[in-house]
């Protein structure tokens, strides 16, 4: 069993319920352990789309990490995701941001997440779950990796999403 945290994005559609429907997936590939609140987030890279609503979770799971990633991946199949343009609009993206403290790099999955200590709307969810965790390779606390960020993105705090009227 390993404790994972995962990233959840999601930012067409009833977003709210996209995230609802990842959580009730993801039931199905482990034990939720521990969820973040909700954080709407201004959307990076491209910047003509909605703005997202993004989470962390803590899952337990015996999955080995490939298979994990074949799971969420067709999760984010199964949830309705249309094939986009790189860092576009989508229904949901589920991405496996710390695996324990596995480090791996292979063609389709790289542990920790490579751009987790740049991504103020992935650590921010994530501190809150995990803001003693030391990232795997910097051995840096997840809440001083996020502390640290000196980006300027917008990002804000929605609450928890069983309290989320959107
Ligand atoms: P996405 O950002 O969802 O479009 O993901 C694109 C691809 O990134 C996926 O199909 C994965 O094969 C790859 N990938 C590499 N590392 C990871 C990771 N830690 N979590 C999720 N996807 C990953």
């Amino acid at each position: 069993m390993t404790l994972v945290h995962l990233g959840l994005g999601t930012n067409l559609g009833d977003r709210a319920g996209n995230l609802r429907s990842a959580l009730a997936a993801l039931a199905s590939v482990g034990r939720l352990a521990a969820l973040s609140q909700v954080w709407e987030t201004a959307p990076l890279y491209v910047t003509d789309q909605p703005s997202f609503l993004n989470m962390a979770v803590a899952l337990e799971t015996v999955l080995a990490p490939m298979d994990l990633l074949v799971r969420l991946k067709a999760m984010e199949d199964e949830l309705g995701r249309v094939a986009s343009i790189r860092y576009g609009p989508r229904l949901i993206d589920l991405d496996i941001l710390l695996y324990g403290d596995v480090v791996m790099e292979s063609d389709r999955l790289t542990l920790p997440h490579p751009r987790l200590p740049e991504r103020r709307f992935a650590l921010a969810p994530l501190a809150e779950i995990a803001g003693n965790v030391a990232h795997p390779i910097s051995g840096t606390a997840i809440a001083v990796l996020l502390a640290a960020l000196k980006d300027d993105e917008s990002i804000q705090e929605m609450g928890p999403l069983t309290s989320l009227t959107l």
